[in-house]
């Protein structure tokens, strides 16, 4: 094993701000560290060595940054030997410099080298100087490190990482570098490793999931991968993200109506419904490609929901552009969305556009389209009420509901659902109930239970046990070549 910590047992703490592939590679953080015989901190307690797992996407991103080191600094002061480490996309971006502005941080890693952080602790301990290294391309597959789970039932699992797009918006290709594929067989092996700890539940997790397998030249590979996956005993949910309109094919479409253990749940981030913003988006598709392959989805999927992505007040989006937004958003009846007021990134081509659009008529048009969709997120929900839904039981979603004495789960749509529990459910567990009634975000399933299986992701849960992989890389025992 790497680098061990010298002395007493210490403690950490991983903060994560940001997408999937951020609270993933906590995960991998968290495998790291006690890999090198660090342990958790109790909840509430002060840990030895706090780690900060940054996000780069939203403007603001830096201010909470600088922040929240702010407020650590006191707690260091009071504490010595404590430790202070920034990882993710904002120390990839600003490096040393946020040893500059906050001279009490000992670690800064980027996203190329997340397995550098108990190497790092412990040179900067034992020299009494701050480490910055960033690595401007992948040193090892983030997958090759050990990851201690969130959870117990579901689990995430990278198969690439990068980006090969150039949207104008958008930081994480600069920050995260070009796609890198892991091989199928990494992938089959760590998803296998999960099942065999009792998840139920796998993400396949990528920038862009449907360019998958283009680094090896194989365009079908995606579909290959989900089908393969499906053909794993004991898996019984597959979810993905994030897809492209651009290089989402119609053989992903049949394998995931073909795959029973596939979820009928897709987000395809659409960002606008206008050509022109599209355009200068660098979305590399249109409106109508995009509606085409939401008509080709439903045609194999009746049942799938639906969700997306939409940014309001792109620079140069007219009254005309946005109308076109709704326009799509009226005929694509989103099961839910995700909406974002535009906010410039420092770096981005986007930011030195032309038309930057007033905030005043940002906030008034995200207001008028999350009106909207939130109409139809509910018509959408309200059409099912009376319908039985199997639900994968989740941990602690719901606190409100736990004092009306329901717990929360995911339909395999992926829709959430607050539901009336019996003695005995417990997170992980899988449990059949009837749906009573609906809102835009959520549903209700006030009636008695139709059945409730126990599983060993519920046994585990129950337990406090999380499952952990090791680093998974291909040659080792049972990691063969494409499966
Ligand atoms: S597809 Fe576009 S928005 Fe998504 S990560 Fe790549 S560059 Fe960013």
């Amino acid at each position: 094993m790497g680098t061990e910590v010298a002395g007493p047992v210490r403690t950490y703490r991983v903060r994560t701000y940001g997408c999937q592939m951020n609270v993933h590679d906590s995960e991998r953080l968290a495998g790291l560290l006690e890999g090198a015989g660090y342990t958790a901190a109790a909840a509430g307690d002060d840990a030895d060595v706090v780690v900060l797992n940054t996000c780069a996407v939203r403007e603001n991103a830096d201010n909470r940054l600088y922040g929240n080191l702010g407020q650590l600094r006191p707690v260091k002061d009071a504490r010595p030997g404590m430790q202070i480490a920034v990882g993710g996309c904002l120390a990839q971006k600003d490096r040393g410099e946020i040893v500059r502005r906050a001279p009490w941080v000992d670690v800064v890693f980027g996203t190329h080298n997340v397995g550098s952080l108990p190497a790092l602790l412990e040179r900067a301990r034992h020299n009494a100087e701050a480490q910055v290294e960033i690595k401007e391309a992948l040193e090892v597959f983030p997958s090759s490190l050990p990851a201690k789970r969130d959870s117990a039932y579901a689990g995430w699992v990278s198969i690439s990482v990068g980006c090969n797009n150039t949207c104008t918006f958008c930081i994480v290709p600069s920050l995260r570098g070009t796609e890198k594929d892991r091989r199928p067989g990494e992938i089959l092996a760590e998803v296998q490793a999960l099942v065999d700890q009792g998840v139920l539940e796998v993400t396949l997790l990528g920038q862009n999931v449907n360019s998958y397998g283009a680094e090896f030249g194989d365009r079908g590979a995606f579909a290959d991968l989900l089908r393969a996956a499906g053909r794993i005993d004991g898996l019984e949910r597959i979810r993905f993200t994030s897809p492209h309109p651009r290089d989402f094919t119609d053989d992903v479409i049949a394998a995931m109506a073909e795959t029973p253990a596939v979820c009928h749940q897709l987000h395809m981030p659409m960002q606008s419904g206008s050509d022109d913003v599209l355009r200068r988006m660098r979305r590399s598709y249109r409106r109508e490609r995009y509606l085409g392959i939401i008509d080709r989805v439903r045609a194999a999927m009746p049942d799938a929901a639906i969700t997306t992505d939409i940014i309001v007040g792109f620079p140069g989006e007219t009254d005309e552009d946005f109308e076109r937004t709704l326009d799509v958003v009226r005929q694509a009846r989103f099961a839910g969305a995700f909406t974002f007021q535009y906010s410039k990134r420092p770096g981005t081509p986007a930011a030195e556009m032309d038309g930057q659009v007033p905030k005043a008529v940002v906030q008034e048009r995200y207001e008028r389209l999350t009106a909207r969709q939130d109409e139809i997120s509910w018509a959408g929900n309200a059409a099912l009420i009376g319908r039985a839904v199997e639900l994968l039981v989740a941990a602690g979603e719901g606190s409100k509901d736990a004092a009306r004495g329901r717990m929360t789960g995911r339909a395999r749509d992926g829709r959430l659902v607050h539901f009336t529990a019996t003695d005995g459910v417990r997170p992980g567990d899988v449990v059949e109930t009837v749906l009573t009634q609906a809102a835009p975000h959520h549903l209700v399933a006030d009636g008695p239970l139709v059945s409730h299986r126990r599983t060993r992701a519920g046994d585990a849960a129950e337990a406090g046990t999380r499952p952990t992989t090791p680093g998974i890389v291909l040659g080792m025992p049972g990691v063969g070549a494409p499966a």
